[in-house]
């Protein structure tokens, strides 16, 4: 084996390790958390005497528009984990494109599969070769 083969089989196997940590991280809330403080407007009511009620906001921008929502109370810890998870997957996709394009980089050997071909003819090896979308489970008609 070639030092150029071993040397691109170690970064793939850092890749595919990458890949694994984004499998393994859970639900991800690609969306803003904020804890919000407020006077509810009940008279004689506890945050009047300055005990402020609290609540967490998301918030999140779809088509254009922002949309937000109250998270239900018991539910905030799950909130900030998937928001969590989102940073980190963020955190990850950034590493696999340096690993990417350090194998990018790297001698192509003749054996490869796209070796020596147009840029064109990469492309649409490409679409054949990348993971097809996931169908859509069939109605069965129930
Ligand atoms: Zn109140």
């Amino acid at each position: 084996m070639t030092k150029t083969t071993k040397r691109e089989q170690i970064v793939r196997t850092k890749a595919a390790q990458l890949m694994e940590q984004v499998q393994s991280l859970g639900l991800l809330l690609k969306a803003s958390v904020v804890r919000r403080r407020f006077r509810c407007g009940k008279p004689g009511c506890r945050c009047v005497r300055g005990h402020l009620h609290q609540d967490m906001i998301v918030t999140r921008k779809a088509g254009g528009r922002t949309q937000t929502i109250r998270i239900r109370q018991g539910r905030e810890t799950e909130a900030l984990a998937w928001l969590e998870n989102w940073r980190r997957l963020k955190q990850i996709l950034a590493k696999l494109t340096a690993v990417e394009m350090r194998i990018l980089r790297m001698p192509v050997q003749e054996t490869d599969p796209g070796y020596a071909i147009g840029f064109a003819e990469a492309r649409a090896q490409a679409r054949k070769t990348a993971r097809p979308a996931r169908k859509r489970p069939r109605k069965t008609g129930v």
